[in-house]
């Protein structure tokens, strides 16, 4: 007998039981709905500005809906935010596009998931330098390609040495992220001169996420590997979008801006996926890209103290670890020293999730385990949360490696 509630787990497609969770989503809609219910949690999950977006972005969204645009657009996007794309990125980044090499999707997850599908054929391989955000891997395996892991240098940079072995002759491409997600290191002008001109030798496709290319920080700038080195631009995408800059996250807009051939087969893809982009999203981006800037500039400011506050709360802390993140709204705190330690709950410390478990269910500070990126001591704190929420995070932090330190020590190990 069938019932229509019943499911026969072996009729799941194979290919698609190799797909992880999104596991920042999945820590973060949890954390979200225990926050609903009334439970006291301070959330350094989300990379999610907790400011509103720019005002004229939600009078273009209101104008728009009332002005009955919410219908379908062209499969790559309205014409005039093309246009205003490839204008921000020329101005901004430094590279010369036009309306044909831009594709805006819905979100910087689908613009990279279709460059990818674009170039891939079953088996090819695409480099990771890691840590790296968890969807990476994710994305390849979904796109029919081989996701490698490539371990990043001690300053959490793509290892020239190691990319080179990893290189066989089914590498098709390389997926490089500055600044990064999770470690919020920036690319300097050299190390991405030689990071692209070893791309551009081995004949790889770079697949560049510069999602957070405005928010870099102290002096930071940030260098596109596609304009120090611009001969990769000829086979090698762009990926932005509003999400990070903007406050934009649940808008999803994000766009792909590559050679014209490639732009048009990721339009083709979508035109069968999504369709379309969501046309009220569109006309709001292309107020906020317009229009928008100075209030962008000042949550990039808000950002920038955030980051001090984090660093120097941080190595104040004896016991625990981050560089100071020079973009991005992250860190990427490395707790090796705790490693061993036991809790007065019962928790030991065997690795950055085991720790990030321990903050969660006794100091109920959320934040996601080091191994959804590939740290395996690490844990990672988004400071995109008010200041009073990281001063009293940072404070309960202090507090719980002090703890562990003086009296978590297990009798095989040193705390
Ligand atoms: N990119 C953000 C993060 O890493 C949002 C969640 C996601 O899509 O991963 O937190």
């Amino acid at each position: 007998m069938s019932s229509t509630n019943s499911t026969n787990v072996s009729s799941f497609s194979e290919k698609m039981g190799q797909i992880e969770d999104s596991a920042t989503l999945s820590v973060m809609g949890t954390i979200k709905g225990l926050i609903a219910q009334g439970v006291d949690i301070i959330n350094l999950t989300a990379g999610e500005p907790d400011f509103s977006p720019p005002q004229c972005v939600n009078d273009a969204a209101i104008k728009a809906i009332q002005d009955g645009m919410g219908r379908y657009t062209p499969s790559a996007g309205l014409l005039e935010l093309r246009e205003t794309v490839a204008e921000v990125i020329g101005n901004e980044i430094g590279i010369s596009y036009e309306a044909k090499n831009i594709v805006v999707s819905n979100g910087g997850k689908i613009s990279i998931v279709q460059a990818l599908m674009a170039i891939l054929d079953d088996g090819d391989e695409v480099l990771i330098p890691f840590p790296s955000w968890t969807s990476y891997p994710e994305m390849v395996k979904l796109a029919g390609g081989v996701p490698v892991m490539v371990s990043c240098d001690e300053n959490m940079l793509p290892d020239l040495d190691a990319l080179e072995s990893a290189c066989t002759e089914r590498t098709v491409a390389i997926l490089l992220n500055t600044p990064s997600n999770p470690t919020g290191v920036v690319f300097s002008e050299d190390f991405t001169r030689q990071l692209g001109e070893w791309c551009l030798a081995k004949g790889l496709r770079v697949i560049s996420d510069e999602m957070y290319c405005s928010l870099t920080y102290n002096g930071a700038k940030h260098y596109s590997p596609l304009v120090v080195v611009p001969e990769l631009q000829k086979t090698s995408a762009w990926i932005g979008g509003m999400s990070k800059s903007f406050a934009m996250t649940g808008w999803r807009m994000g766009y792909f801006a590559g050679p014209a051939d490639w732009a048009a087969i990721v339009a083709r893809i979508q035109s069968q996926l999504t369709g379309s982009p969501n046309s009220i999203s569109q006309y709001a981006s292309i107020a906020g890209l317009k229009n928008g800037t100075a209030e962008r500039e000042t949550m990039r400011l808000e950002f920038e103290k955030r980051s001090r506050l984090i660093t120097v709360g941080i190595a104040n802390i004896e016991g625990i670890s981050c560089p100071e993140p020079q973009g991005a709204f992250y860190c990427f705190v490395d707790i090796s020293r705790l490693i061993g330690c036991t809790d007065a709950s019962g928790i030991t410390i065997n690795n950055g999730d085991d720790f990030a478990r321990l903050l969660l269910e006794v100091d109920k500070i959320a934040t996601i385990g080091g191994s959804a990126f590939g740290g395996q001591n690490h844990f990672r704190l988004s400071f995109a949360a008010p200041e009073k929420e990281l001063e009293r995070a940072l404070a309960k932090l202090s507090s719980r490696v002090s703890t562990l330190l003086t009296s978590g020590k297990n009798s095989a190990q040193t705390c």
